[in-house]
């Protein structure tokens, strides 16, 4: 197994610090939303899903014009932001092998050890190693879920036996280029650090929202932030909506 993709102990004594440092904000965070909810309040939540690209190669530009992936620390910090606004879930969409995909096993464990957050994992292989699987298996299953399409259910529901909740990724929709308002529950980011409103139009210049390293999720995304919703006629990249997290947590409730 890759260093990237094991676990030391320095990791975990880290984690486990990291854990008692974020205890008390959670804490108050959720009792907050607990009496929120007892007083019939909504939740109210910046973001309530984050959704990665953590592709090993970066597809575009950053803003201030390099070309570069972000690295482990920029994107725990991401986490930690995401979490401060209310995020519970993330998904993440690997292109490749995953354990050739650099920090994921590092960001996944974070979000879940220290924020507790669920980590669903998308990918379009139709196959995983038994080094990928073992590496999902070294996570919690109790907020682990692996996102497949169609085509490789067959194949990967195998995990299922294994402890790991593995669910169909395709979202199918009626009209593939209609306006949808499900971007205002999530943000999504890029290898580089550049926020779009989903994934869907993720690389798309009209959609894009900033980078994370300009300003905190909160500031950018909160009160007096860019419409994030999707007008109709806008045309989606090559995953379309496969993987939405709006989509994909309805599926988890079930
Ligand atoms: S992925 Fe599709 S369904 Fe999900 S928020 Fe984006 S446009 Fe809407």
């Amino acid at each position: 197994m890759s260093k990237e993709m094991s676990p030391g102990s320095e990791d975990k004594v880290a984690v486990i610090e990291a854990r008692e440092l974020f205890h008390l904000p959670q804490l108050v965070s959720q009792r907050l939303r607990d009496s929120a909810r007892a007083h019939g309040a909504e939740d109210h939540h910046v973001v309530k899903y984050l959704w990665l690209r953590l592709d090993e190669q970066c597809r575009a530009a950053t803003i201030d014009g390099e070309c570069r992936s972000m690295d482990a620390e920029e994107w725990l910090n991401v986490v930690d932001e995401a979490a401060s606004v209310g995020v519970e879930c993330m998904v993440v969409y690997v292109g490749g092998v995953l354990s050739a995909c650099p920090h994921l096993w590092t960001v996944s464990q974070w979000a879940q050890d220290v924020h507790g957050m669920t980590v669903g994992f998308h990918t379009s292989r139709k196959n995983l190693t038994e080094e990928e699987a073992g590496v999902l298996l070294q996570l919690d299953p109790a907020l682990t879920w692996l996102f497949v399409e169609p085509e490789a259910l067959a194949n990967l529901s195998r995990l299922q036996e294994q402890g790991i909740n593995v669910c169909c990724a395709e979202v199918d929709r009626k009209d593939a280029t209609a306006a949808c308002e499900g971007p205002k529950n999530l943000v999504c980011v890029g290898p580089n650090g550049l926020l779009y409103s989903c994934g869907s139009v993720l690389g798309v210049e009209g959609f894009r929202l900033g980078h994370v390293a300009e300003k905190p999720l909160g500031e950018l995304l909160g009160d007096g932030g860019p419409d994030r919703a999707i007008a109709d006629g806008t045309v989606r990249n090559e995953l379309g909506c496969n993987g939405c997290p709006n989509e994909m947590a309805v599926r988890m409730a079930r």
